[in-house]
């Protein structure tokens, strides 16, 4: 892999701030676009604890960093920072790129379309379809705004905690904001039975886990993977070098499953556009995190 390009007194910054951080697979991505780009830029992993993100949000403009991407746990709060935000991140009410715009911090969430260009890439169908998503967070509602503009007609989200889930759903029942949400469509909410729920499970063109679960130890809930369409599609936004605990049953069975690397790219590519206002060379990010995970290089 190409390294990231030296520094000198010219070298502009980009970042991403989260706590953890150490694990990021986004400085790979980005510094092998600037690598392949020849640009006098380097991407820095800070760790910021929730105590400091209002002062390192602030710092951002003093420093002149040319745009930030945030992770766990800061996507929401930051929303709250910003001069501007996008109608999008509006929706999701979360940031996960901060822009250094001249006229102030401009928010932008680049998730939902990350996973929206992935399910397209992967053929996923839902117009006219049902889509079950598990959790109630920030990535449950990136998975939502992606369902909705790829046509599902009925969503509904499974989650631990169901009035989280309730909450959510009536955000985006209640949601005016014609290019994130479409009429048609109609989201409900549900406890984690619904893993378990063998009529919903049928009814489902696609599953998604927007939660942790499997992410370090231990594995996925119960769910009925028998009780799916042998066309229904898993897709899990969590993303390892192995099939996932909540992927592998549905692989052993012949499902078409799917993890969250292509997301991670897409929003990365995404994020890098606004960022630099530049496009990074075709495949480069996506070479860089396939190396990271030790897949197949494409
Ligand atoms: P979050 O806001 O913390 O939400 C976590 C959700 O998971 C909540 O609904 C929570 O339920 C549920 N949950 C957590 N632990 C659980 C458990 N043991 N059993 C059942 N449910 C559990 O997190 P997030 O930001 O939405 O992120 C969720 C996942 O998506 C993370 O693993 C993250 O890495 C991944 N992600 C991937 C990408 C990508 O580019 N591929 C992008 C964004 C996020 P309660 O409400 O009951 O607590």
């Amino acid at each position: 892999m190409e390294g990231p390009p030296g520094l000198s007194g010219r070298t502009k910054i980009t970042a991403i701030f989260g706590d953890p951080v150490e694990h990021s697979l986004s400085p790979a991505m980005h510094n092998a676009a600037y690598a392949a780009l020849g640009m006098e830029c380097a991407y820095a992993a800070f760790h910021v604890t929730p105590e400091r993100l209002k002062e390192a949000v602030r710092a951002i403009p003093a420093l002149g960093i040319l745009g930030v991407n945030l992770t766990v746990p800061h996507k929401e709060r930051a929303a709250r920072m910003m001069a501007s935000l996008s109608e999008e991140a509006r929706a999701l009410g979360a940031v996960n790129c901060i822009v250094n715009w001249p006229g102030g911090l401009h928010g932008d969430n680049t998730d939902a379309r990350g996973l929206e260009m992935d399910l397209r890439d992967i053929g996923v169908e839902l117009r006219g379809e049902t889509t079950v998503i598990i959790g109630a967070g920030g990535a449950a509602a990136s998975a939502i705004v992606a369902c909705m503009r790829l046509g599902a007609k009925q969503i509904i989200v499974g989650n631990r905690t169901e009035v989280r889930a309730k909450a959510l759903a009536r955000r985006f029942m209640n949601l005016a904001a014609p290019r994130v949400r479409s009429r048609s469509v109609r989201v409900e909410a549900r406890g984690l039975d619904i893993l378990v729920d063998r009529a919903t499970l049928a009814s489902a063109a696609l599953v998604v886990n927007a939660t942790p679960m499997g992410l370090k130890t231990g594995g996925f809930a119960r769910l009925d993977y028998d009780a799916t369409r042998a066309e229904c599609v898993f897709y899990d936004l969590i993303y390892a070098a192995e099939p996932t605990p909540f992927l592998k049953p549905a692989r052993e069975l012949g499902r078409r499953a799917a993890d969250g690397a292509g997301m991670l790219v897409n929003q990365g590519v995404l994020a890098f556009e606004l960022f630099n206002r530049v496009a990074p060379p075709e495949g480069v990010m996506r070479r860089a995190l396939m190396e990271r995970l030790g897949r197949p290089v494409p």
